[in-house]
C-alpha cells in the first residue's frame, strides 16, 4: 500500500489493486477511474494515490499533482460521452455528502434534460456582513 494508506479505506484498496476499478488515467500521484454507481454514463473519480481524508489535508504540491489532470479529463469525458457539459464536484465532510473519506473529485457528464438537480439555496448578506466574512477568511489565509 501507499505511504499513509488506510487499510480500511476503499480507495486505498483500489490504489493498492486489492479492489478492481475501471481506470482511465494513472500517474505516480493520481488515479482516475469510473464511479461504480454513476450519476451519468462516464462519471469519473479522480483521486490522489496518497490517502488524505479531505482536500485541505493535502499540501499545495499534493493537490497540484491531482488537480493538474482535471482539464484533460474533462475534455476526454466530454469527447467520449458526447455530454453537453460536466460538473466537477468535490465533497468534504459528511455534512457535505462525503461518503468515502479519501479525497476525490467527481467529473459528472451533463446532458440536456437529465434529472441531476442541485438544490442551490442562494442567499444574501446583511449590511456590512460581507466585509466581516471577507476579513475572517483573509486572516485565516494569513495564519
Ligand atoms: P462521495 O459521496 O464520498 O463524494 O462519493 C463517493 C463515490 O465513490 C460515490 O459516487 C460512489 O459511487 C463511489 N464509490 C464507492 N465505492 C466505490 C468502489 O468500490 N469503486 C468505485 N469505482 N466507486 C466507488
Ligand atoms: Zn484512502
Amino acid at each position: 500500500m501507499e505511504a499513509n494508506a488506510d487499510p480500511n479505506c476503499v480507495f486505498c484498496k483500489i490504489v493498492a489493486g486489492q479492489i478492481p476499478c475501471a481506470s482511465v488515467l494513472e500517474t505516480d500521484e493520481a488515479l482516475a477511474f469510473l464511479d461504480i454507481n454513476p450519476l451519468a454514463r462516464g462519471h469519473v473519480l479522480l483521486i490522489p494515490k496518497r490517502h488524505a481524508a479531505k482536500l485541505d489535508d493535502l499540501n499545495a504540491s499534493q493537490a497540484g499533482g491531482v488537480l493538474r489532470h482535471l482539464p484533460a479529463l474533462g475534455k476526454a469525458v466530454r469527447q467520449a460521452t458526447g455530454c453537453q457539459g460536466y460538473n466537477v464536484l468535490q465533497n468534504n465532510g459528511r455534512v457535505a455528502h462525503q461518503e468515502v473519506m479519501h479525497v476525490h473529485f467527481h467529473i459528472i457528464p451533463r446532458f440536456k434534460g437529465d434529472d441531476f438537480q442541485f438544490n442551490w439555496p442562494a442567499g444574501g448578506y446583511a449590511e456590512g456582513e460581507i466585509e466581516q466574512v471577507r476579513e475572517a477568511i483573509r486572516s485565516a489565509l494569513e495564519s
